[in-house]
């Protein structure tokens, strides 16, 4: 690690072109050098990765303060439209991280900036959700309304107090032609009691009212993660995040280099069967992926290699299943699965053998 981001930006550059080279498509990368010395600054999603409900996840916080110590930049990225950045920031403060208001950056804060830069100051936007989409909103010179009278932009993010009378003002404001913006569309939140309808299904109520669809601007959209960039100055960030559909295909959108962790939604099953925008650049069990060299996978005509394990296209494990904390024999079916030698039906299969399910 180093306080300066420079020499091994250029490595980890060098490295990846190397690594893509060899295997002639998007896979993959390794570093021979702890994968935090190659950028400058971090975009980390936030449940599932730094915490699973409002507990923190083993290891997420020191290695967060690691990097931190280490001189990257962080900032949180999360489509939770509920929380305004400052109790997020209160809440991480909370478990020992360093964190301002100012390193957060939720759909409501990306939503508020992009509906500012289209409207004049103090104009009038109607609100589909709660006080962690006013505040932005205020935050951004606009001025929140709960009257379809007047409003001359509707937006929406999920809250709990969210009903049939803020929905009835939005039809009225969007049948009238008023432009829709949704903070994300993530169908369900997780909770305790499985899945609940998320702010994704509020919006499909509206839709199906009005004949009209949102634009979102939430993850997998890039906007969240360029937004949070220039906000922080990152100029070779790496975005981590637990879900493939949103943190790791909103990273590619972005153009930024990715690390999936598998402490919350996606699991190793899910890598092996993800399509060509879903997939990471690096894997981790979780944010001590951070400060670790990542070897990488290779094929050749038995199948893929990492360090001390092989998979074969027959799906069979072979060597040290748990080689790198088992994740060099994701690492090496992943670039089987991804490159198409590896049956679909022995995804369990090589999941189960590497002790990953
Ligand atoms: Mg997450």
């Amino acid at each position: 690690m180093t306080a300066s981001p420079d020499p091994p930006l250029a490595s980890a550059r060098q490295q990846d072109d190397e690594s893509t080279n060899r295997l002639g498509s998007a896979v993959l990368r390794g570093t021979d050098t702890p994968l935090v010395g190659g950028y400058d600054a971090l975009l980390v999603d936030l449940d599932g990765v730094v915490h699973l409900g409002d507990q923190p996840i083993p290891r997420a916080v020191d290695a967060l303060r690691s990097a931190r110590a280490g001189g990257l930049t962080v900032a949180y990225v999360t489509n939770n439209a509920a929380r305004t950045p400052a109790d997020v920031a209160r809440g991480l403060t909370g478990y020992g991280l360093d964190v301002a208001a100012a390193d957060v950056v939720t759909s409501s804060v990306v939503a508020a900036r992009l509906l500012a830069d289209r409207l004049p100051a103090g104009a009038q936007v109607l609100v589909v959700g709660g006080d962690g989409l006013r505040a932005p909103l205020v935050a951004a010179g606009l001025t929140p309304v709960a009257s379809a009278d007047g409003a001359v932009a509707v937006v929406q993010g999920w809250a709990p107090e969210v009903g049939w009378p803020q929905l009835a003002e939005a039809t009225v404001a969007v049948r009238a032609g008023r432009p829709w913006m949704a903070t994300n569309l993530d169908r369900t939140l997780p909770s305790p009691r499985g899945p609940l309808p998320g702010n994704g299904s509020m919006v499909a109520a509206l839709a199906s009212a009005t004949g009209q669809q949102p634009e979102s601007v939430g993850k997998p959209k890039p906007a969240m993660f360029t937004g949070a960039a220039a906000a922080i100055g990152a100029r070779s960030p790496l975005v981590v995040g637990d879900r493939l559909d949103t943190d790791i295909a909103g990273a590619r959108a972005a153009g930024y280099h990715s690390l999936a962790v598998l402490t919350g939604v996606s699991s190793a099953a899910d890598l092996l069967a993800a399509g060509p925008d879903e997939r990471p650049d690096y894997l981790g069990r979780d944010l001590d992926a951070l400060h670790a060299r990542h070897p990488a996978p290779y094929l050749d005509g038995d199948g893929a290699h990492c360090g001390a394990v092989t998979v074969t296209t027959r799906g069979d494990v072979l060597g040290e299943p748990g080689g790198g904390d088992g994740l060099d024999g994701l690492r090496a079916g992943c670039a089987l699965a991804w490159a198409g030698r590896l049956p679909a039906e022995r995804y369990d299969d090589v999941v189960r053998a590497l002790s990953l399910d």
